[in-house]
């Protein structure tokens, strides 16, 4: 089998940075150094915009969104000063994850003014202002709230649209993160009213000539396959679109968890492993 470097599109969470992750972004990058990925892109989370959709994890820990919003600019601060410290051995990107909730549109932007990001990925955590990744228990809670699980995927796929069209994230995060506690979700995604979006959306995508994260992290919650599933990934092979990895890493123990797998089924199915780069900003 050829050999193919290793990259990240997605990843570098950091307990630094991150409730939800460990470790600091300079063990992170030191890791990635250790494991000889070429590049990286460091993709934290942006900050809440309000204090209503916080992550439940950080209501419970008593965040604010001002606290968010200030450790972000530290995020970035120190991201870009890894980026050139690091940079005679390893490629940086100080990139940011974004989310979808009421007001985003005008939210994300700003923030991107602000911060100036190499990039985004653009992910869609939240469905109608409801997360649904958090726990079994919240996915069927907004589930319910949707009018069940097929609703919940048109909805999921409907706002992911509006998102890849408004924000044109160079990155598309998780594309079918929604299937993520539904055992069912082969069949699911196979229904035509569901399809019908899937293939919509990734027209948009190879349109726009954006790239789609292959993301493992979905193995190590106990899935068989990463975000994107089979099916889809075939069609965006024969679309044309460039897949590129995402380890999609939340601390030291998840950096490149996964990789060789992951790219040795996309070398399987015909996918360009000269990984394309994401796009830089300019401003
Ligand atoms: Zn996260
Ligand atoms: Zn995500």
């Amino acid at each position: 089998m050829k050999k193919t470097t290793f990259v990240s599109v997605h990843g570098g969470h950091s307990g630094q940075f991150c409730l939800h992750a460990t470790d600091t972004l300079e063990e992170i990058i030191q890791k990635y150094i250790s494991k000889q990925f070429s590049w990286v892109g460091i993709t934290e989370h942006v900050p809440a915009i309000s204090e209503e959709l916080l992550y439940p994890d950080q209501k419970a820990a008593g965040l604010t969104p001002e606290f968010l919003y200030n450790r972000f600019r530290n995020y970035m601060r120190e991201c870009r000063r890894l980026q050139e410290k690091y940079s005679p051995v390893i490629k940086i990107f100080a990139a940011m994850e974004i989310e979808t909730y009421s007001g985003y549109k005008q939210f994300i932007p700003s923030l991107i003014q602000t911060f100036q990001p190499d990039y985004i990925v653009g992910s869609v955590h939240f469905v109608d202002d409801q997360g649904f990744d958090y726990s079994r228990e919240q996915y069927h809670k907004t589930a319910e709230a949707m009018g069940g699980l097929d609703n919940l995927y048109c909805k999921y796929f409907d706002q992911q649209f509006e998102m890849i069209e408004t924000l044109k994230p160079a990155i598309v995060g998780h594309f079918d993160l929604i299937r993520i506690f539904d055992e069912n979700y082969p069949s699911r995604l196979a229904k035509p009213a569901i399809m019908e979006k899937i293939t919509r959306n990734l027209t948009l995508i190879k349109d726009l000539d954006l790239i789609m994260d292959y993301n493992f992290r979905s193995l190590l919650k106990g899935a068989s396959e990463p975000y994107i599933s089979r099916p889809i990934l075939k069609i965006a092979r024969d679309m044309g679109i460039a897949v590129v990895p995402g380890d999609d890493s939340h601390g030291l123990q998840s950096i490149g968890i996964n990789m060789e797998n992951g790219i040795a089924l996309l070398q399987e199915m015909g996918f360009d492993t000269n990984w394309r780069q994401p796009k830089i900003y300019t401003y």
